[in-house]
């Protein structure tokens, strides 16, 4: 069985390149699953995809653990860990980064033991969520690097699924696309299926328990003003952000402005204090904290700190 990643940021086509790589297998006789996975509910946030696709029934669900490609749209995405680009990676995974960057550049950054491709990254643009016709460039080239697509069964499966987008830029999808299938041909087929999952060597995840609310709370039904705070969406966290006092320099006006969820409560002194029963783990603040004072924390690890410290 094949099984491909496509990771990307909301807005980049991750989902329409997993939609057309399905097709595209399909229209080889494959069977096939296809699915996209978001995590916050931004553009820009990072999100992936994936595709499994198999001569024979597809039992297996969820998450591919263990892919044999990987694509990246985003290389800024490698290095955020709640992205899990390089989750499940081995000597065997071929992974595919859009970037301006060398192959030797990245397997060295990365210290990888499989192979790592590059698919020339276009001019730089202001908004990452934009990079034009990233996804579908994405799709040419797993399509080739499978080495069982048809450039016939490609197009066929970019004409059906963007049809609705209109003749102009079907034909503008295309050309990109298959300028990036002509691109990988002299990797066509450095893609090997991976063998069958064994539910003895699974590892079962490191789920952070989320109790439900009462149904006053989470009952989609508003009975009254002012309620949201009641909302805990702490419980949607993956990732903690984590205060070290001792470098934080007090610029509360900064970390404070910049919390979408006004989550960062200041003190007259001011000292910020993140709220964690509404703070959602978008990690703007570590990012935008000029000092570097803020960590991210692995939920489920700040979760057992937590639970040790008296
Ligand atoms: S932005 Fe960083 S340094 Fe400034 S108050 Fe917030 S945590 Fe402290
Ligand atoms: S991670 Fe930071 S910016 Fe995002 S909601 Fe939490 S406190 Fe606010």
């Amino acid at each position: 069985m094949f099984r491909i990643r496509f990771h990307g940021r909301g807005g980049q086509g991750m989902k329409t390149a997993s939609r057309v790589l399905g097709s595209a297998f399909f229209l080889e006789d494959y069977e096939i699953q296809d699915a996209p996975r978001y995590g916050a509910e931004r553009r820009g946030a990072p999100i992936f995809a994936y595709v499994r696709a198999s001569k024979h029934p597809i039992n297996e669900r969820g998450i591919i653990r263990q892919p044999d490609l990987v694509v990246v749209a985003d290389d800024s995405l490698v290095p955020v860990p709640a992205a899990g680009v390089l989750q499940g990676l081995d000597e065997h995974t071929l992974l595919l980064i859009n970037s301006h960057e060398t192959a030797e550049v990245w397997t060295g950054r990365l210290n990888l033991s499989g192979k790592v491709l590059i698919l020339p990254a276009g001019e730089e643009v202001e908004d990452r969520a934009a990079l034009p016709f990233v996804g579908i460039a994405c799709a040419g080239a797993a399509a080739r690097l499978v080495g069982v697509i048809s450039r016939a069964a490609l197009e066929e499966a970019i004409r059906t699924e963007l049809a609705a987008l209109g003749a102009e830029l079907v034909e503008k999808n295309l050309q990109v696309a298959l300028q990036a299938y002509d691109l990988m041909q002299a990797h066509a087929a450095g893609v090997s299926e991976g063998g069958d999952a064994s539910a003895a060597a699974y590892e079962p995840p490191q789920w952070v328990s989320t109790p439900f609310e009462g149904v006053d709370i989470a009952a989609p039904t508003v009975h009254g003003g002012a309620t949201s705070v009641q909302v805990k969406t702490g419980l949607w966290r993956t990732m903690r952000p984590i205060i070290d006092y001792q470098r934080c320099n007090r610029c509360w006006w900064v970390c404070s402005t910049f919390c979408p969820d006004g989550a960062i409560n200041v003190s007259e002194e001011g000292r910020p204090d993140i709220d964690y029963d509404h703070c959602k783990g978008c990690l703007i603040c570590v990012s935008k904290c000029p000092p570097h004072a803020i960590e991210a924390v692995p939920e489920h690890l700040a979760q057992a700190e937590q639970e040790q410290s008296p």
